[in-house]
C-alpha cells in the first residue's frame, strides 16, 4: 500500500483494501462498498428497523393489526419464491439515484411482499418482507412508477406438460431480471410506464417485420433474440423493442420457438443501442 495509490475502504468498519473488487456491493453506481456480508448487515440493519417501524405504523392506521397468516415456506424459501417469480415489481428511486425494489407476489388469499436492492440484476439485499390478506396495505407499496401491463402473456391455448411448466417459471425468472434492469437503464424522461399500453399495437408489428434482430447469451448462456423497430407516429418517433427467449426443442433441434419476455417502447436512443448487442441476424424466425 502506498500513498500515491487509489484508497478503497469499507463504508461500515473503514477497513482499507488493497483492490476495488476486494469490496462487496449491493447496489449499482454506488460508492457504499464493503469489505464483508457482516458490514453489510451492520451498515444496513437500521434501516430494516425502520422499515419494521413503518409496518407497525401503518398497520395501526389501517387498523390491520398483526395478521396470522402461514406460509407453506420458510423464510428464505418465500422470499426467494417472491423474487424469482414475482406477479408485479416495483421501482422506489430517490434523487440520488438510488433505488429499492418492491416484489409482490399473490398466493391464494394472501400475498408476499418483498423490499430489496438489486446488483448485477439479482436481488443483493433483502431489506424487509411481510405477508397480507389487506388490499388497503398492499396498495402503499405499490409505486406510482410502475405497472407490468406491457408484459405479453404467453401462449395460453399449449397444454401443459411438466416441461412446459418449468419453461415457464424459467420465462418468469428471465422476466422479472429484464423488468429489473430496464428499471436501471431506463430515463425519467422516457415513456412513462403508464402509456405502454397505448403501443400494445406495435408489438406485433415489430415482431412480424422487425428491423433488426440479435442474438446474445444472457450470463446462464440461454439464447435470446431482440427484435427492434422503430416507429413514426404523429411526428414522433420511437422504438418498440422485444426481448424473446429461444427455447431448446430436443425432439426437432431444427425447429426454432422463441417466446417473448419483456416488450415495451422507448425514445431513448442509447437505450436501444444497449439492446443492439449481441450478433445480428436477418429477420429472425419466430414460432410461437
Ligand atoms: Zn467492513
Amino acid at each position: 500500500m502506498k500513498f500515491n495509490r487509489p484508497l478503497y475502504y469499507c463504508s461500515e468498519c473503514k477497513t482499507v483494501v488493497n483492490e476495488l473488487d476486494q469490496l462487496l456491493f449491493i447496489e449499482p453506481e454506488t460508492s457504499k462498498g464493503f469489505c464483508s456480508e457482516r458490514c453489510i448487515e451492520d451498515f444496513y440493519n437500521p434501516l430494516i428497523t425502520h422499515f419494521e417501524n413503518l409496518e407497525k405504523k401503518i398497520r395501526e392506521e389501517l387498523s390491520i393489526g398483526h395478521e396470522m397468516i402461514r406460509s407453506s415456506l420458510d423464510d428464505k424459501s418465500l422470499i426467494e419464491a417472491v423474487i424469482s417469480e414475482p406477479g408485479e415489481v416495483w421501482q422506489n428511486k430517490n434523487e440520488l439515484n438510488e433505488s429499492l425494489f418492491t416484489y409482490i407476489r399473490h398466493f391464494g388469499d394472501y400475498s408476499a411482499v418483498v423490499i430489496a436492492s438489486v446488483y448485477n440484476e439479482e436481488a443483493s439485499f433483502v431489506f424487509f418482507r411481510t405477508l397480507t390478506r389487506s388490499k388497503k396495505f398492499l396498495e402503499q407499496f405499490r409505486s406510482p412508477e410502475r405497472d407490468n401491463k406491457q408484459i405479453p402473456k404467453s401462449d395460453p391455448e399449449r397444454s401443459f406438460s411438466e416441461e412446459d411448466m418449468l419453461f415457464m417459471q424459467e420465462l418468469e425468472n428471465k422476466k422479472s431480471r429484464l423488468l429489473a434492469d430496464l428499471l436501471i437503464k431506463r430515463t425519467d424522461n422516457d415513456i412513462p410506464f403508464e402509456q405502454f399500453t397505448d403501443y400494445e399495437d406495435c408489438f406485433q408489428d415489430c415482431l412480424e417485420s422487425p428491423d433488426e434482430v440479435f442474438e446474445s447469451k444472457d450470463k446462464e448462456g440461454d439464447t435470446f433474440f431482440i427484435y427492434i423497430k422503430s416507429f413514426l407516429r404523429n411526428g414522433f418517433n420511437f422504438f418498440y423493442i422485444i426481448s424473446c427467449l429461444k427455447r431448446k426443442d430436443t425432439e426437432t433441434p431444427e425447429d426454432v420457438h422463441v417466446f417473448p419476455v419483456l416488450a415495451f417502447p422507448t425514445m431513448d436512443v442509447e437505450l436501444v443501442r444497449d439492446f443492439r448487442s449481441g450478433s445480428k441476424i436477418a429477420a429472425g424466425p419466430l414460432k410461437n
